[in-house]
């Protein structure tokens, strides 16, 4: 993006503050409440607007980079509230497209180390487990196969075996053909490279992916983390369908009933990559319908859901920050009087985790699909 076109988006922005938060009327005593986390946080420049006005400075050459800015910056969880709620109104300010590109603008020694390294988010970890999908009928997508479906799993997940099995268990449940890139996986984009500013890094392999989508004849990609999910949709130049494993759960437990789950009232975290960029609210509460749950959902739900305070780097850059954004997020599932929260996102699920009162759980929406479908943790090996 050039300077002139990154002042002309960051024009939008009149600092109207609507964005600052929402009002309501479920809760007696709070008429308004703030909702960026780094605004509501440290206000003034870290609130949505003061981006916006840092961005039109840049442009114009009025600011230059420095540490401050840099740490206002990368307070931001880039979780998307203030660019949804700006389309809402009258105005349109790009504030996602503008935040992005800040994150490529700024100087790489100004960047936290985390991010200077987010291209480290690419690697195949050593003695990667995907071969367990195997034991549950996935079809290994080697040179030469073709798959109608895939699944596509991001690098959190590919050591973590125990999950692996929960997802394969329940896939083999399907009874649907699933394939999956095992032995040579597809690059495991997710959002880190956005968050880091890794613009070539991405191109590159995005184009990868859309090839080797291309030979293997896909036709959809059944995504695990959210943050692929927004990446892959965003970037992929194919006419492949991207859809969350939740909404692949949602239409599953239409078709094949499940055994309704016991379990006190549960509350939800929207993901911020599956909700606000992915616009997929229903199908999680479809999921946790069908299992048989009562959901209370928070006061803040939906579009209007609060990060759980781990995006845009946060976690891996500033976890005192995040854990003190998840903590606000914590106060308000605690306030709902369920004691699960229950979520679709491997980044909420670890920060919430850390900042959660001891009589809580937090609990993958996988896991619990996976009980209901009759899933003991000894099926598919060790
Ligand atoms: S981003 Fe939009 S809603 Fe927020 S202060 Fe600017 S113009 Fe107002
Ligand atoms: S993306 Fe989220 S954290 Fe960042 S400025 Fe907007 S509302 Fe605040």
């Amino acid at each position: 993006m050039t300077r002139e076109e990154l002042l002309d988006k960051a024009l939008h922005c009149n600092r109207c503050g609507t964005c600052r938060g929402v009002t309501q009327d479920v809760i007696p005593d709070v008429a308004f409440a703030l909702q960026c986390p780094c605004g509501s946080t440290f206000f003034g420049e870290y609130e949505p607007s003061g981006l916006m006005y840092m961005a039109r400075g840049l442009a114009m050459g009025n600011l230059k980079w420095n540490e401050d800015l840099a740490k206002v910056l990368y307070a931001c969880t880039m979780c998307g509230y203030c660019d949804d709620f700006c389309q809402r109104g009258y105005r349109h300010t790009p504030a996602i497209e503008i935040l992005e590109e800040l994150r490529r603008d700024i100087p790489q020694k100004l960047k936290p180390k985390a991010l200077q390294k987010a291209t480290d988010s690419l690697n195949i970890p050593k003695g990667q487990k995907l071969t367990v999908l195997a034991d549950f009928g996935i079809i290994d997508i080697a040179p030469g196969k073709k798959a109608d479906t895939i699944f596509f799993p991001d690098n959190t997940l590919m050591l973590n075996a125990g999950k692996l099995r929960e997802i394969g268990y329940i896939f083999q449940k399907s009874g649907k053909k699933i394939g999956c890139f095992m032995s040579d996986p597809l690059p495991p984009v997710n959002a880190s490279l956005v968050f880091g500013g890794c613009d070539d890094a991405l191109a590159a392999c995005m184009a990868e992916i859309d090839d080797r989508l291309e030979d293997a004849a896909v036709k959809k990609v059944i995504v695990y983390n959210p943050e692929s999910l927004s990446v892959l949709k965003r970037n992929s130049k194919s006419d492949v369908e991207f859809i969350s494993i939740t909404s692949f759960y949602a239409g599953l437990l239409k078709s094949k009933k499940a055994k309704k789950l016991k379990m006190p009232a549960v509350t939800y975290q929207d993901p911020c990559h599956l909700g606000r960029y992915a616009k997929d609210y229903a199908a999680p509460r479809e999921v946790i319908k069908a299992l048989g749950l009562e959901l209370k959902d928070m006061w803040r739900s939906g579009n209007n859901s609060l990060c759980c305070g781990a995006g845009g780097g946060v976690l891996a850059t500033n976890p005192a920050l995040a854990k003190s954004y998840a903590e606000k997020r914590m106060h308000e599932a605690s306030a709902t009087g369920a004691k699960v929260m229950i979520t679709a996102c491997p980044y909420c699920l670890a920060n919430l985790s850390g900042a959660k009162p001891r009589d809580f759980k937090i609990v993958d929406i996988t896991t619990l699909v996976a009980q209901a479908y009759g899933f003991s943790g000894k099926e598919g090996g060790k």
